[in-house]
């Protein structure tokens, strides 16, 4: 059986705003995430995984910030595209495994949500989503609270 396994890191900096989307969930919040697109950490994080198990680069070379069609886009755009390519190579989600690293928000509050949407965007059960959070103890730039950071794995097969 052929079997592909993917990883992938994204970080995206605090700004003002009103909340933030994370994993197609918006969480509201007193502060939001800063990106050319809807900066869903999350999602990015999931669709490099996708990408780089297929070798196809990365989201960067597939929706590059410099495009103005990509402003403010709902990322689910983005992992919908990684989806398809999967399809093409004939391959499908076995599971997907994401840690979400920084001090807040709280993944408690929310992992229910965001574990719903993650199933309703990629088809998986939930057996199959690990969605897991740490601080940083307080250290770095996720300790100081300056930015929110996800890794991601995936498997593919056949
Ligand atoms: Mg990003």
């Amino acid at each position: 059986m052929r079997m592909r396994i993917g990883n992938g890191f994204d970080v995206h900096v605090y700004t003002t705003g009103q909340g933030l989307w994370l994993g197609g969930y918006f969480v509201e919040a007193p502060y939001a995430l800063k990106g050319h697109s809807d900066a869903d950490v999350l999602l990015h994080a999931l669709t490099d995984a996708i990408l780089g198990a297929l070798g196809e680069g990365d989201i960067g070379t597939h929706f590059p910030d410099t495009d103005p069609r990509n402003k403010g886009r709902a990322s689910s755009d983005f992992l919908a595209l990684a989806l398809e390519t999967m399809k093409a190579h004939q391959l499908r989600l076995e599971n997907i495994d994401i840690t979400i690293i920084g001090q807040k928000p709280r993944l408690s509050e929310f992992r229910g949500e965001i574990s719903k949407s993650l199933m309703s965007l990629t088809g998986l059960p939930s057996d199959a989503i690990g969605l897991k959070a740490t601080t940083t103890e307080g250290l770095g730039f996720t300790g100081r609270g300056e930015g929110l950071a996800v890794q991601a794995s995936v498997l593919l097969t056949e």
